[in-house]
């Protein structure tokens, strides 16, 4: 093979090393595994709040229990104390009588609140429940991505690694001089440094060349630069 050919050959493995590189499906999917994985972090951090409120709620419900008995205790003993035992005076019963009304009004009003707290905590516990539901969703999801992308990615080294390999053949091949020159070009043009003479423009800017460089371009003789962009310029290849 000639030194135009490796040098054109050398490009197209470039151009197939920025487009594996590139590779916009296993990005795409890790940008997904990334977003994922927020969720679930997100998910979790929802799961424990909630966990820790019902908890709390839970704590809150057996006290109120406590107090609810405690009060319906004392409510049944001064019923008791009502209907059984023979007043000294009327002022004696209605303040026996006040004292059960307003213990049976503290009763109701715990009463009310603590069947609002089991409301509440019902609610809390459905979240909780779909939340974990959705989070092992989540996990499952991103564990199968994971999988994807892991064989994506071996796929892609080896790819990667092969032709690689290929470029180093080729630049093996090259002679000192050719190999100096597509090493300038190439740390302006990485994968494009190789232009055609094509209706005396160059393929790479499109510009049209001057007379004296299509001429030396053609006469084959050494290797020239486009004297727009600077890509090294080959009549054919
Ligand atoms: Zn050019």
């Amino acid at each position: 093979m000639n030194q135009e050919k490796l040098l054109w050959k050398l490009q197209e493995f470039k151009q197939d090393e920025a487009k594996l590189l590139k590779n916009e499906a296993s990005n795409l999917l890790l940008e997904s595994l990334r977003e994922l994985k927020e969720r679930i972090k997100s998910g979790e951090e929802q799961i424990s709040l909630l966990h820790n409120e019902i908890e709390e709620d839970n704590n809150r419900s057996m006290e109120l229990e406590k107090g609810i008995k405690c009060l319906n205790d004392q409510i049944k003993e001064g019923k008791e104390k009502l209907y059984s035992t023979e007043p000294e005076s009327m002022k004696e019963l209605i303040a026996l009588q006040q004292s059960v009304q307003k213990l049976e009004c503290q009763s109701e009003e715990r009463e009310n609140i603590y069947l609002e707290l089991l409301e509440k905590t019902e609610a809390c516990e459905k979240k909780e429940t779909k939340l974990k539901e959705v989070s092992k969703s989540w996990k499952m999801e991103y564990n199968k991505s994971i999988r994807k992308y892991k064989k994506m990615k071996i796929g892609m080294d080896l790819k990667l690694a092969e032709v690689k390999c290929k470029q180093e053949e080729i630049i093996e091949q090259l002679t000192p001089e050719v190999k100096k020159i597509y090493q300038d070009v190439e740390k302006r043009f990485s994968i494009n440094f190789v232009a055609l003479l094509k209706k005396n423009s160059c393929t790479g800017c499109h510009i049209e060349v001057s007379d004296n460089l299509i001429k030396q371009v053609k006469s084959g003789k050494g290797y020239y630069f486009c004297d727009n962009c600077g890509r090294i310029l080959l009549s054919s290849v």
